[in-house]
């Protein structure tokens, strides 16, 4: 198991500072490129671009956490360390996030959208693109933010401005996220505004999501002759 003292590494504080700063600087580099966007737009259509983007990002937010959850293994290089790791102790002591710096809370989300920005920067022109240029950033804000609003979740005491956002559902309530932990932390996986969290239960997605992977990965496992040498399926790699 992890020391949480000790496991926050130099390499590690590095990563976060770099993504945090080069997401921010790419964030910034898109705004800049689209002077003008807000008076091209009406306000419902602004609302509309916020609204979507926000409930793309906790069904993101979502399942990434069920992946993260249900699959992989803490050991597995840097990867498991920076995406793996902080789900698995997340469970095991839900306090932990609480003590998490602003770099080791919002570092790792900074990471996975770094390729994002820079395809969207690559391959979509300013002015042609100028809405879903919009609609990205407000994405890859609200993706930002979903690692802070869950440690809000957790902080017994999180400051005023935060409680209101809280109490006015606006972003995760502790109430709506200790349902996620409730054992055996199969369900409300969404950690952005959790919307969507009672939505995606009733559908049972997450079961049918983890049903076809795991069912997936055995047929996969049985066409590539390994399934009597090495059954184990992503189901039972759950925890380090
Ligand atoms: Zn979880
Ligand atoms: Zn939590």
């Amino acid at each position: 198991m992890y020391n949480e003292k000790s496991n926050y590494a130099v390499w590690h504080r590095l990563v976060d500072i770099s993504a945090i700063s080069l997401f921010f600087a790419g964030i910034l580099f898109l705004l800049w490129d689209m002077p003008g966007a807000p008076q091209r737009l009406p306000v419902w259509g602004m609302l509309t671009l916020l609204l979507s983007a926000y409930l793309a990002a906790d069904f993101v937010s979502g399942l990434v956490h069920f992946l993260a959850d249900s699959f992989g293994r803490v050991e597995t290089p840097i990867f498991g360390r920076l995406f793996i790791y902080p789900f698995r102790e997340h469970h095991a002591d839900p306090l932990a996030i609480t003590r998490h710096s602003f770099l080791e809370t919002n570092g790792a989300n900074s990471l996975i959208s770094l390729p994002v920005l820079g395809a969207v920067l690559a391959l979509t022109d300013a002015q042609a693109d100028l809405f879903f240029r919009l609609w990205v950033c407000f994405f890859l804000l609200a993706i930002f933010l979903t690692n802070q609003i869950h440690q809000w979740s957790h902080q017994a005491h999180p400051v005023a401005p935060i409680r209101l956002l809280q109490r006015c559902g606006l972003i995760l309530t502790p109430k709506g996220h200790a349902i996620h932990h409730t054992a055996p932390h199969d369900t409300y996986f969404c950690i952005t505004s959790g919307w969507l969290n009672p939505v995606l239960t009733s559908l049972r997605f997450f079961p049918a999501l983890k049903a076809t992977i795991v069912f997936s990965c055995g047929i996969c496992a049985k066409i590539s002759g390994k399934a009597g040498r090495d059954s184990q399926t992503p189901s039972n790699t759950m925890l380090p």
